[in-house]
C-alpha cells in the first residue's frame, strides 16, 4: 500500500522490521523486530513519522483523516490478539500511547498509560482482574498522568506542587498514611472524583469518558510534544533534524502492579557507566513502568551480584538488603532466567549494548522496549572493544562505533589526588555518571541557566529531575538528586551529556522553597559550594580542586587501532613544551603550527614586544628584538627536544597589533617609564598604531615584509635553537611558514630573508641543518593562486580561521553579535568557525590542493585553523587528500579517531 501509515506488530502478524526506523521511530522499529524474533511483546501498531509532519505542516483533522481508517484496524488487530474490547465494560482493552522518534529522546516526549479507562471500564477491570484496588489505581494514575500531558493540567508557579500530587497528599494526610499503596478503594475512588473536579474546575470541561476521544486526544499530544520546548532543545544539542518527527506506539498495557507476582524494570546488557560486560538492571515490584523511571521509590537491584554492589555502596547490611531489597534474581529465579535468555538473545541480535524495558505481569515476563544503549565516554569505548574482541563486530565497526566527540569525556578531569584523600564526602548516591565537578548550589534548573551565563560553576541540586530540567542540567558542571536510581531521567539525561552526575542521594534533604539542602541536620545555602564524585556517587562539601584524567587500557587500543586504518597524519598546535609534551602523549606526531607570538604574553616579555612595536625606526627595533631572541631560542630548543625527531612548523610572527599594546594610561606610563619616553610620546604611537580594521591589517607576512629584521631575528632564533637542539642529542625537523601570503612575491621576498639569514648562521656556526620553508593559505587570493605560490612554497597549511573569516566576510572577533542568531534562524547550519563551511571556504579549500598539487604533486599539505580538531571537518580534508590535520592537543585522539573513521567511510 503506497500511503501506508499504520504498522502492526504482535504475535500473529507484524509489518515493521529494525531497518524501519526512518518510517517507526526507533522504538517501533525495534518492536517490530523483537515480534519477528518470537520475543513476547504486547501487540500494538506504530502510527509513522510521515503522520507527526502531516500534524505539523497541515493540523490534527487533517492527519487523523489520513490515519483513521487504519487507527481503527490497529485497535480491531490488538483486541483480536489480546482477546478484550476497547472500551468493555466487563474486560476492557486498554493500551499505552508513547512517542518513539528516529533517534531516542529519552523522556523528551510525552507518554500515555491505561488509556481505555472510564467509569464503566474501570468496573470491568476491577471484575476481571478480580482486584479492585488495582483497578482504581489504574484509572487514577490514568487521568492523572492524561489531564497533565494531553489536557496540560501543571502547577500555577514553578515552586507549586504538582495539582494532582497535593489531592493524593490531602487524602493521605485525612488517613493517617504515608503511602499511595496504603490507601484502599474507596479512597480511590474518591481520589478519582476529586481529580475530575480539579479538571473541571481549571479547564471548564469534563475529562473525556469515551475511549476514542481518549485515544486521539493522546495521539494528537505525542504529535504535539515533538515541538516541545525540551525536545526542541535536546534536538539543537545532539543535533536531530526538526523534519524527523516522531511516531506515535499504541500498544497493549501489561500491568507490573498486579500484585506480589508482578513488577517492572529496566535494565542494562553491559554497565552503561563503564562498559563492564555485565547484565545489570533495577526492577520495582508491584508497580507501573514510570514508576522507576520517575525514579520515586528506590528500586531493586535485578542480579544477585548487582544487588549486593549497590549494597555495600549505599551501606546497608546483607541482611537488611537480603529482608528489603532482594534482587529479581532471588525473588523470582524463573523470570529472571527468562530475562537472561531474552537480553542475550538481544545483544546477540543487535550486536550491540541494549537497554531493555520490560515488565512481569502475574510471572509473565513482557518485553516493552529495547534500544542501544546510551552510555558514558568511557563505556562507549570499552563496550567498541570488547565487543570486537568477544568477535561481535569487526575493527571498522568497533572504530564507528565511538563518537570522536564522546572521546572529551575520558580527557574529563577527576578530583586532585592530594585533596581528596583529606576529604569526607557528606552523603553518598548512586554514581549515575562519571567525572568530577565542584560548583555553587542552585536549586531551579532556569537558575542554573542564569548563574552560568555569568560564568559561575554551579552544580544543579535537585529532589528529582524532570525533563524541563534539561537546559539547567546542560550548563551546570554536575548534577545531585536526592530520589531516583541509575535509570532515573537525571542519571539517564546526564550520561547522554557526559556529565558528572550522583543521583538518589537518600540523606539529602531538599527545600527548594527555602533554597538549602540539609544533610545530617547541617545546612547548605544556594550559592555554596559542593563537590561530586559521579564515579563513586560522593558528595562532598566545599570546593576541591580537579585534574585530568589517566588514559590507557581500551582506550590505547582505540587509539592503535585508529592509526592502523587513518590516512591523515595527526599533529597538534602547541607553543610551548608543555603543551607539546601533552600533545605528543595523546599521539600527535608532530607540531603543525607554532604560533611565535603566543610565546609572548608571559612575564617581561611582552615589555620587549611592546618596545619592538612602539619602536620608530629599525634601529629601536633591532634593539629589543635583540632582547627577544634569547627568549625564543630557547623556547624552540624546548619544543624540538619535546617533539625530538619529529616536524615542527614555527609560524612567524602574526600579532594583530592590537593585542600587544597598552591601551590603559597606567600601562602607557609604566612602557612610558621602561623605553625613557614621555607619556605624551608613548600615546602619540599607539593613537598612529591604531587599525580600523587590524584583523584585516598591519599583520603577518605584511609585517614582516615591512619590518624585514623581525624575520630575521625569528629565523636567526629558529635555526640556532635547532643547531643547539642538535647539539644535545635531539632530531629537530624544522618547518618555517610564512603567514597571511596573498601573492608569490610575499612569499619571495620573506623567503629571500630566511634563506640569507639562516647561510649567515650556517657560516658563523660552521654548521648547516636542513629546513623547509612552507606558507600558510588563508587568504582567498592565496588559494586561488596556489600554483604561482606552490612552485616556491615547500608546504601549505591552511588556515582555516583567516580563510573563514575572509571569504564569509564575518570577523572573527565580531561573531559574538550576530552568529548565535544567525544559526539559530538557519542562515548558516552550524557554526563556520567550528566545522568548515564545505561548499563555500571548502571550495576554495579544493581549489587551493588542486593547484598547489599541479605543480609540486607530492606537496605535503594540512591544516591549522580550528577545524583542524573538527570530525565533520577532517571528513572533509580526508576527502580532499590533505597529508595532515593540526589541532589542540586535548582534540589530538579525537581527530585521531575522526581521521580513522573517515578513512573507512570513504
Ligand atoms: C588560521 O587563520 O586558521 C590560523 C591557524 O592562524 P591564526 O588563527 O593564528 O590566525
Ligand atoms: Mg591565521
Amino acid at each position: 500500500m503506497a500511503n501506508k501509515l499504520v504498522y502492526l506488530f504482535g504475535a500473529s502478524q507484524t509489518d515493521g522490521a529494525a531497518d524501519m526506523k526512518n518510517t517507526l521511530g526507533g522504538k517501533g522499529a525495534n518492536l517490530a523486530e523483537m515480534c519477528r524474533l518470537g520475543i513476547s511483546v504486547p501487540p500494538g501498531f506504530t502510527i509513522c513519522t510521515e503522520a507527526c509532519n502531516v500534524y505539523t505542516e497541515k493540523g490534527g483533522d487533517t492527519v487523523r483523516q489520513m490515519i483513521e481508517a487504519e487507527v481503527r484496524q490497529g485497535i480491531a488487530f490488538i483486541e483480536k490478539e489480546m482477546g478484550k474490547k476497547f472500551g468493555d465494560a466487563n474486560d476492557p482493552l486498554l493500551v499505552s500511547v508513547r512517542s518513539g522518534a528516529r533517534a531516542s529522546m529519552p523522556g523528551m516526549m510525552d507518554t500515555i498509560l491505561n488509556l481505555g479507562l472510564n467509569d464503566e471500564a474501570v468496573n470491568g477491570l476491577a471484575k476481571k482482574s478480580g482486584n479492585e484496588r488495582f483497578a482504581w489505581d489504574s484509572y487514577r494514575r490514568f487521568i492523572q498522568m492524561y489531564g497533565d500531558v494531553v489536557m496540560g493540567l501543571k502547577p500555577e508557579k514553578k515552586e507549586d506542587h504538582d495539582p494532582f500530587e497535593v489531592i493524593i497528599d490531602k487524602i493521605k494526610e485525612k488517613k493517617g498514611v504515608e503511602l499511595d499503596t496504603q490507601l484502599g478503594v474507596d479512597d480511590l475512588k474518591h481520589m478519582v472524583d476529586e481529580f475530575k473536579a480539579l479538571v473541571r474546575n481549571r479547564l471548564g470541561r469534563d475529562f473525556p469518558n469515551d475511549p476514542w476521544e481518549q485515544l486521539w486526544g493522546a495521539i494528537m499530544a505525542v504529535f504535539q510534544s515533538w515541538n516541545n520546548d525540551r525536545a526542541i532543545f535536546y534536538r539543537r544539542m545532539n543535533e536531530i533534524p526538526d523534519a524527523w518527527g516522531t511516531a506515535v506506539n499504541v500498544q497493549s498495557m501489561v500491568f507490573g502492579n498486579l500484585g506480589e507476582t508482578s513488577g517492572t524494570g529496566v535494565a542494562f546488557t553491559r554497565d552503561a557507566a563503564t562498559g563492564e560486560d555485565v547484565f545489570n538492571g533495577e526492577f520495582l515490584i508491584n508497580a507501573q513502568g514510570e514508576d522507576v523511571v520517575a525514579g520515586i521509590r528506590t528500586p531493586q537491584q535485578i542480579t544477585l551480584e548487582g544487588s549486593r554492589r549497590w549494597a555495600q555502596l549505599a551501606q546497608i547490611s546483607e541482611e537488611e538488603r537480603r529482608a528489603k531489597y532482594p534482587s529479581l534474581e532471588e525473588l523470582m529465579p524463573e523470570v529472571y532466567q527468562h530475562l537472561v535468555k531474552t537480553e542475550t538473545a538481544l545483544e546477540n541480535h543487535y550486536k550491540d549494548m541494549q537497554d531493555i524495558e520490560f515488565t512481569i505481569q502475574e510471572g509473565k515476563l513482557w518485553m516493552l522496549q529495547t534500544r542501544s544503549a546510551k552510555r558514558t565516554g568511557a563505556a562507549l569505548v570499552r563496550t567498541a572493544i570488547e565487543m570486537m574482541e568477544q568477535g561481535f563486530i569487526d575493527e571498522k565497526t568497533a572504530l564507528l562505533r565511538v563518537n570522536p566527540d564522546r572521546l572529551n569525556e575520558l580527557l574529563h578531569p577527576v578530583f586532585d589526588g592530594a585533596a581528596i584523600s583529606k576529604a569526607k564526602p557528606i552523603a553518598s548516591g548512586l554514581p549515575a555518571s562519571p567525572g568530577a565537578a565542584t560548583g555553587q548550589i542552585v536549586f531551579f534548573a532556569d537558575e542554573a541557566e542564569e548563574w552560568g551565563a555569568k560564568g559561575k560553576q554551579v552544580i544543579l541540586v535537585r529532589q528529582e529531575t524532570s525533563p524541563e530540567d534539561l537546559r539547567g542540567m546542560a550548563v551546570a558542571e554536575g548534577i545531585l538528586t536526592a530520589r531516583g536510581g541509575m535509570t532515573s531521567h537525571a542519571a539517564v539525561v546526564a550520561r547522554g551529556m557526559g556529565k558528572c552526575c550522583v543521583s538518589g542521594a537518600g540523606a539529602v534533604r531538599v527545600d527548594p522553597k527555602a533554597r538549602t539542602m540539609s544533610v545530617d541536620g547541617i545546612v547548605y545555602k544556594e550559592g555554596d559550594w559542593i563537590s561530586l564524585d559521579g564515579s563513586k556517587g560522593q558528595v562532598y562539601a566545599g570546593q576541591i580542586p580537579t585534574q585530568d584524567a589517566d588514559l590507557s587500557g581500551d582506550f590505547g587500543k582505540l587509539m592503535e587501532l585508529a592509526d592502523k586504518y587513518k590516512k591523515l597524519e595527526i599533529r597538534a598546535n602547541a607553543d610551548n613544551p608543555e603543551d607539546a609534551k601533552v600533545a605528543r602523549n595523546f599521539g600527535a606526531v608532530g607540531i603543525g603550527l607554532c604560533r611565535t607570538e603566543h610565546m609572548f604574553f608571559e612575564g617581561d616579555r611582552i615589555k620587549a614586544v611592546r618596545e619592538m612595536i612602539l619602536a620608530h625606526d629599525e634601529a629601536g627595533r633591532r634593539k629589543a628584538l635583540a632582547k627577544l631572541l634569547p627568549m625564543q631560542r630557547g623556547d624552540f630548543e624546548g619544543i624540538y627536544k619535546a617533539m625530538d625527531g619529529l616536524p615542527v612548523t614555527v609560524r612567524l610572527l602574526d600579532p594583530p597589533l592590537h593585542e600587544f599594546l597598552p591601551h590603559d594610561e597606567a600601562n602607557q606610563r609604566d612602557m612610558a617609564k621602561e623605553l625613557g619616553l614621555s607619556f605624551e610620546e608613548i600615546k602619540h604611537r599607539v593613537d598612529e598604531l591604531h587599525e580600523a580594521n587590524p584583523m584585516m591589517g598591519h599583520r603577518g607576512c605584511r609585517l614582516g615584509i615591512t619590518y624585514p629584521e623581525i624575520t630575521e631575528t625569528q629565523t636567526r632564533a629558529i635555526i640556532e635553537a635547532a643547531l643547539n637542539a642538535r647539539a644535545q642529542g635531539a632530531t629537530p625537523k624544522v618547518e618555517i611558514m610564512i603567514p597571511l601570503v596573498g601573492t608569490v612575491r610575499e612569499f619571495n621576498a620573506q623567503a629571500k630573508v630566511i634563506r640569507d639569514t639562516a647561510e649567515a648562521v650556517f657560516a658563523e656556526r660552521k654548521e648547516k641543518i636542513d629546513f623547509m620553508l612552507g606558507t600558510m593559505v588563508e587568504t582567498p587570493r592565496g588559494a586561488l593562486v596556489a600554483d604561482s605560490i606552490g612552485k616556491q612554497a615547500e608546504f601549505f597549511s591552511f588556515g582555516t580561521n583567516d580563510l573563514t573569516q575572509m571569504t564569509l566576510g564575518f570577523s572573527r572577533d565580531d561573531i559574538g553579535k550576530f552568529l548565535p542568531s544567525y544559526i539559530a534562524d538557519g542562515m548558516y547550519e552550524h557554526d563556520p568557525f567550528q566545522s568548515i563551511d564545505q561548499k563555500g571556504v571548502g571550495l576554495l579549500v579544493r581549489i587551493g590542493v588542486e593547484r598547489g598539487r599541479s605543480v609540486r604533486p607530492d606537496m605535503k599539505i594540512g591544516v591549522c585553523g580550528e577545524h583542524g580538531g573538527d570530525p565533520a571537518s577532517i571528513a572533509f580534508f580526508h576527502k580532499v587528500g590533505f597529508t595532515y590535520v593540526s589541532c589542540s592537543p586535548f582534540r589530538v585522539p579525537i581527530a585521531r579517531l575522526a581521521a580513522a573513521q573517515a578513512a573507512i567511510s570513504n
